[in-house]
């Protein structure tokens, strides 16, 4: 589904990436984890062109995104992404934030961007919530709704950047158990993540990233129990 090939990224003189390949095929879940300024998100950042690489291309299924013609609305319709601050609007309820692209982008007839809204709202185990406005809601509650929103799009792709990372503890769970339903019903996933239990269970491949290159991929196996790379285990001994 999604294949990149040398990407490279560098602001100004620093190099970031560093000629990353990556495949992600349809159905999988790839967890990318990495020590703080690995280039994790800027990786992410360039799939769905929030960053332009200065090397390397990037293919979602047939289309080449690095391409100087792509249509950039096109790969914001592939592409869902889901950061680590929700970004909701405030002053919306649920339901809204999540029907607002569904009627400003994809143009549906309000009852329709209302019904899908809440079908997504459904999925995520907030249609009880879809009147709430974001600060009525708890951050995991908040994150869910993002994710609602996300869905609602029926993207190709899903890129989550640390989507629990602004979360306390309690709440880490619901929105992975999200997850882990949409990898369940074949979703296609690139998560960014500093939850190793999460990586280990619900990833089927796990990507080590260290300065801007990938220093190690395998299953969750290979990279947590046999891996003998120095540097991913300096990394992971900092999570017990
Ligand atoms: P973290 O785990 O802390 O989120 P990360 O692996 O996601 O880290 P990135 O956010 O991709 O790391 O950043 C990689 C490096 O690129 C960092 O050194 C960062 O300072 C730098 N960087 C990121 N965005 C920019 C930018 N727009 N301009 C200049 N430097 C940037
Ligand atoms: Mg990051």
């Amino acid at each position: 589904l999604l294949r990149m090939r040398g990407i490279e990224k560098s602001f100004g003189v620093v190099p970031i990436l560093k000629g990353i390949d990556l495949d992600v095929a349809a159905g999988e879940l790839v967890a990318i984890i990495g020590p703080s300024g690995s280039g994790k998100s800027t990786l992410l950042r360039c799939i769905n062109r929030l960053e332009e690489p200065q090397a390397g291309s990037i293919h979602l299924d047939d289309v080449e995104i690095t391409g100087k013609r792509v249509n950039l609305s096109t790969i914001r319709r592939d592409i869902g992404m889901v950061f680590q601050a929700f970004n909701l609007y405030p002053h919306f309820t649920a339901e809204r934030n999540v029907s607002l692209a569904l009627s400003k982008v994809r143009k549906l007839p309000a009852a329709e961007a209302s019904e899908r809204a809440l079908a997504a709202l459904e999925q995520v185990g907030l249609r009880h919530k879809a009147k709430a406005f974001p600060a009525e809601l708890s951050g995991g509650q908040q994150q869910r709704v993002a994710i609602a929103r996300s869905m609602a799009m029926t993207p190709k792709l899903y890129l989550f950047d640390e989507p629990t990372s602004a979360l306390d503890p309690e709440l880490v769970g619901e929105v992975l158990a999200v997850m882990q339903e949409m990898k369940a019903k074949g979703q296609t996933m690139v998560v960014v993540t500093h939850e190793m239990a999460f990586a280990r269970q619900a990833a089927d491949r796990v990507i080590f990233m260290d300065e801007g290159v990938v220093v190690e991929q395998g299953t969750p196996d290979e990279i947590f129990r046999y891996s003998v790379n120095p540097r991913l285990s300096s990394f992971l001994r900092n999570y017990r």
